[in-house]
């Protein structure tokens, strides 16, 4: 019996790469004899990366899309992606090329021989700016301390086979972290390293301040590490307060009141930054707690191509 790999291309306004993306892995796969379908995500793009995507179908049967209703995210593009894929193991590749597709023969040969998921980790990070690089590193060193698990080399470049691609699918979470969700369920899992090319079309879709607030997302969907720092504060205010409420006492007994007017204001304007911050702190995990109550889906799709029924 063949096996069926699905290819997973989330794509947001990647007009000018379809055609090569879709050309450069189907050439590669028809090589080796791999049986596939490529399934290409068009994440509320405002630009004709839903055209090429047809076109780019009509050209290859084996090319199916689904189309957002809007900007939904990579995370919700890539679980689209799964949800729709029938193969008995799903890749999942970024559009524009700067993972290396010839990677995904050697990511299948390993799952041939029993491995049930293979990251790609980076070798290196390709080409940044100086400010991106800190905050993605500040990123990743935060992120590995809360989940235990080094991201810091991690990538979305991954091959899960069916069995875990399920477990991801059918889970309730709506705040997903792919990278670090798909270390989490386990399964029997390999590396294969590889280094970041660059963007030849089009340019990156983060900017740095997007970074961190993804950043912020991630770390508050594996930890609520930043809730204990609000209780740990508060038990060092605590012991602050007793020293300090001591000396005021002594001041009192010894009958020299009064000086220290600098202090208490300092001590109010320090507790009133602290109790602001922690009400934040924990202001945004109700939000979050907020938004997966209520249940919205991840993504919405309006159309698809290639043979695929919106579910
Ligand atoms: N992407 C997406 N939705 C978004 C942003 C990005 O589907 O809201 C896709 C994008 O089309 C590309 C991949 O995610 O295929 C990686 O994006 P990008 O190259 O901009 O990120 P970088 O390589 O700079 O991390
Ligand atoms: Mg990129």
């Amino acid at each position: 019996m063949e096996h069926l790999l699905s290819v997973i291309i989330p794509a947001y306004n990647e007009e000018g790469m379809i055609e090569t993306t879709a050309k450069t892995i189907a050439d590669i796969l028809n090589k080796e004899n791999i049986h596939y379908e490529i399934i290409f995500v068009n994440d509320g793009s405002n630009d004709d990366t839903w055209q090429k995507i047809n076109e780019a179908k009509a050209c290859n049967n084996c090319i199916k899309g689904l189309c957002f209703s809007k900007n939904f995210g990579k995370e919700a593009a890539m679980l689209a992606g799964m949800n729709y894929s029938t193969g008995d193991c799903c890749v999942i590749i970024d559009c524009d090329l700067q993972h290396p597709p010839a990677l995904i023969v050697q990511m299948y040969r390993l799952w041939e021989e029993g491995y049930e998921i293979i990251e790609a980790v980076k070798e290196n990070r390709g080409k940044e700016t100086l400010l991106h690089s800190i905050a993605a590193k500040g990123f990743y060193y935060v992120i590995s301390r809360v989940t235990g698990i080094d991201l810091s080399k991690a990538s979305d470049f991954k091959l899960l086979d069916r069995k875990a691609v399920n477990i991801l699918i059918n889970m309730r979470e709506k705040n997903t972290f792919f990278r670090a969700l798909s270390s989490w369920i386990g399964f029997k899992t390999t590396q294969i390293k590889f280094s970041v090319q660059e963007r030849t079309v089009g340019k990156s879709k983060w900017s740095t301040m997007e970074l961190i607030k993804y950043a912020i997302s991630s770390v508050s969907s594996f930890s609520a590490a930043p809730m204990m720092f609000v209780a740990l504060l508060g038990v060092v205010m605590l012991f602050g307060s007793a020293v300090l409420g001591c000396m005021t006492l002594y001041d009192k007994l010894i009958g020299k009141a009064l000086e220290g007017f600098t202090t208490v204001i300092m001590i109010q304007l320090f507790i009133g930054s602290i109790v602001m911050i922690s009400l934040g702190i924990i202001g945004y995990y109700i939000s979050k707690i907020y938004e997966e109550v209520k249940d919205r889906p991840q993504y919405i799709v309006s159309k698809t191509c290639g043979g695929i029924d919106i579910k």
